[in-house]
């Protein structure tokens, strides 16, 4: 038996981004967006008919399955029931004039944002199954008899948030009456139903509380009608705690990820032992290269367990991978044959299925087996993957951190730099504008030659320098111009890291991203960012910040090879980056930022390996700027404020800066550095970027007296919370010119006293 957790729905074209986009734009109407989201989930159901039996629907979506799931239970929050319908569900996702949209997170530790519940003290619930049983009723026309993708009760309660300060966990009881009605509307679909609910909140160091709620839950949830078979899915960890109470409940079968949670081969036994079904999770689920065939079938017969209990699936939904490599007419070949996306994988797991349980393959799937045994093999060898001198530097490393303590380099930088108490900067970028955009696009597509492309971005760099000048602010940035994607940018420079063409993978509603793909050794031929930033330098006499993104958010943003352990991959990121901080600095630029945007979200989902993760990225940190001199001064950036439980690893990335985002919630981030004795340099956001806004002079002088709270003037910078590429020239300059008037009105404060 063969089964995924989810096929991805945006559409291999993405037709439901466009779809959705004329539709918010009102180009087209609700029906023709309906038609084509059903051929759509025709399509994708047809792709799967063959091959996997346990085909989902209700993995479909028009912008997100937990935004799915509060419409199906019926608590949407008060604030938009003066609309209904699919106005009412766009509201909730993207807000209009009259609604804010619903919080977005990141789902555990993918790429993908949910739309976080809001639940009342009592919430009530009101079942509308109507998405569910016309998606059923499609499946069924196709011959398909599909299982029922849902969200389940514990994960939508602990994924909420509530709106008075309570526990949404509190209210599983009524939310589990409200599983119950829904069941029983669908015991009555079918002669036999199949459902699977999704627990991924179970992989998270599940609480007391989540396991209690868990039990209650699938205590009761199979009892509700005898012909509906229930299983349980988790993903991206091992899912331990879950397992032992589980076992112990009537449903039908448990979904395990053995390849982000080796650990769950101890739950193994236990399952045996029941009655229960593994869906065993042996194709990756969210990357992208192919399965070494052989070694599954190998994995799967080493289990100790029937192998009529064993079904052979995806480690999770296929919604984290793009849809299929039929479009990738300009990759090279080889690595063409390493990577397996949606449609591929569904190959891989029949296939292995096939072997694991010695039937015979057909012709097409024989092919394929052959095809993936040989491209294992030369995956193993291939010099467009190993590159000996890489992996040479990154064996003989001995330069992995700075060669003078923090204290002695800030007094160096300072008699060098000269910069006032209270420095004022920015986090980089400055308006990407339409023409911005069109000359890089222009430029790619051939319209405009690498000289006149140049003179552009030049154009807009003076532009860049000349405003800031102006405005006052002590260290200057280029401006960002020629980047499109703070990790792009520079991946496409890189030896090792390549792109597809159609390797779309939804992030949130319409949006989706492209990763770089890292398949092999990384190397950086040549300077990345010396050309304009040196250029920069030259049109000042005032300090000119390099700007470089760092080798954590560098991996942590791709597809990232399966065939190296992650840590040296890091490394070899890292002695990229370092690459070209040694070029800046031969090239004469004073201060250079390492951004590390993706440091936090890039923690694992137990802390068990929370150690594990630190000291690797710490580490590949400390390599990438072991190369700055003392005299150079090193900066971070993140944009998050959540710092409280990762302080420690914060402090030991030994960056002279780190600046750091707010994000409205200037309090809190404080507090963390209360009880941290922090003593580098630091500048904590003086003002949002997200918000069209220019902050008042009086607003930011508050905002800085508040940091003067906990940091001495000598070590604080003063500066937005992140990067302003998303604003407007005539916000930026308002903006920033409040913020230097109001760091000129503390610092003559502050000089007095
Ligand atoms: N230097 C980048 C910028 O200003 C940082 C982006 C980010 O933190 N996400 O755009
Ligand atoms: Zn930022």
């Amino acid at each position: 038996m063969t089964y995924i957790h989810g096929f991805p729905r945006i559409g291999e074209k993405r037709e439901l981004k466009f779809a959705l986009e004329k539709y918010w734009n009102k180009e087209i109407d609700f029906d023709e967006l309906e038609s084509v989201a059903k051929e759509l989930r025709v399509r994708h159901l047809n792709y799967q008919k063959e091959k996997i039996d346990f085909i989902s629907i209700n993995d479909f979506s028009y912008y997100d399955s937990m935004i799915d799931t509060i419409v199906m239970l019926g608590c949407e929050p008060k604030e938009y029931r003066d609309l209904d319908g699919i106005d009412r569900y766009f509201a909730m996702a993207r807000g209009d004039k009259n609604h804010k949209a619903l919080p977005m997170i990141k789902w555990l530790n993918t790429n993908y944002h949910y739309f976080v519940p809001q639940i009342e003290p009592n919430q009530e619930f009101s079942p509308n199954l109507d998405k569910i049983i016309k998606e059923y009723q499609e499946a069924k026309d196709l011959g398909i008899t599909p299982k029922i993708n849902i969200i389940g009760p514990v994960t939508f309660l602990s994924f909420s948030r509530g709106t008075k300060g309570n526990d949404p966990l509190d209210e599983i009881k009524a939310a589990v009456d409200a599983y119950i009605e829904i069941l029983k509307t669908i015991s009555k679909l079918d002669e036999k139903v199949t459902i699977q609910f999704d627990e991924p909140a179970l992989v998270k160091d599940p609480t007391k509380k989540e396991l209690e709620a868990l039990k209650y839950a699938y205590e009761r949830l199979p009892k509700v009608a005898k012909n509906i078979d229930i299983f349980v899915s988790t993903y991206f960890e091992h899912a331990l705690e879950a397992v032992d109470i589980l076992v112990d409940t009537e449903i039908k079968g448990i979904g395990l990820d053995f390849i982000y949670g080796a650990k769950n081969i101890e739950a193994i036994k236990k399952i045996a032992n029941s009655d229960k079904l593994l869906v065993a999770g042996v194709v990756d689920g969210r990357n992208i290269w192919i399965s070494d065939i052989d070694e599954k079938v190998k994995f799967l017969n080493s289990l100790e367990i029937d192998k009529d209990k064993v079904i052979v699936a995806s480690s999770c939904s296929l919604l984290h991978v793009p849809y299929t490599l039929k479009y990738e007419e300009k990759m090279d070949k080889n690595i063409k044959s390493w990577l397996s996306f949606a449609l591929e994988k569904l190959d891989e797991i029949k296939i292995i299925d096939k072997l694991y349980r010695n039937q015979s393959l057909d012709e097409e799937e024989q092919k394929l087996y052959e095809a993936n045994i040989e491209a294992n093999q030369t995956r193993k060898i291939s010099t467009q993957i190993h590159n000996q001198e890489v992996q040479k530097r990154v064996q003989n490393l001995t330069l992995t951190q700075r060669d003078t303590n923090f204290k002695e380099r800030l007094k160096i930088q300072h008699e060098i730099l000269k910069y006032p108490i209270l420095p004022t900067t920015t986090i980089g970028s400055f308006p990407q504008t339409k023409e911005v955009r069109k000359t890089r696009r222009d430029y790619k597509n051939g319209l405009i030659s690498k000289d006149e492309y140049e003179k552009k971005i030049k154009e807009f760099i003076d532009y860049c320098i000349k405003v800031q000048e102006e405005i006052g602010l002590d260290i200057l940035v280029h401006g960002e111009f020629e980047r499109n994607d703070m990790v792009e940018y520079f991946a496409e420079f890189l030896e090792g890291v390549t792109f597809s063409q159609n390797g779309w993978v939804q992030s949130y509603g319409s949006r989706c991203v492209k990763p770089p793909i890292i398949f092999g050794d990384i190397n950086r031929p040549k300077p990345m960012s010396v050309d304009w930033i040196t250029y920069a330098q030259s049109k000042t006499k005032k300090i000119v910040k390099g700007m470089l993104t760092g080798p954590v958010t560098m991996i942590n943003w791709s597809f990232v090879r399966d065939d190296l352990k992650r840590e040296f991959v890091y490394k070899q990121m890292a002695l990229a980056i370092s690459d070209e901080i040694k070029d800046l600095q031969d090239a004469g630029i004073k201060i250079i930022q390492v951004d590390e945007a993706a440091f936090k979200e890039g923690y694992p989902l137990r802390s068990e390996n929370k150690d594990e993760y630190e000291r690797v990225t710490v580490e590949s940190f400390k390599i990438a700027t072991a190369v700055a001199k003392a005299k150079t001064q090193i900066h971070t950036h993140m944009c998050y404020s959540d710092f409280n439980d990762i302080m420690p690893a914060i402090d030991a990335l030994d960056a002279d800066v780190i600046s750091i985002e707010t994000a409205r919630n200037g309090n809190r981030i404080l507090e963390a550095f209360k009880t941290y004795d922090y003593q580098k340099e630091i500048g904590v956001g003086v003002y949002d970027i997200h918000s069209p806004r220019v902050p008042s002079v009086e607003e930011i002088e508050k905002e800085i007296e508040d940091r003067l709270k906990v940091f001495p003037p000598n070590r604080l910078w003063i500066n937005p919370d992140c990067g302003l590429k998303t604003r407007k020239w005539e916000e930026v300059i308002p903006s920033l010119t409040n913020m230097v008037k109001a760091t000129l009105n503390i610092r003559k404060r502050v000089i007095k006293l």
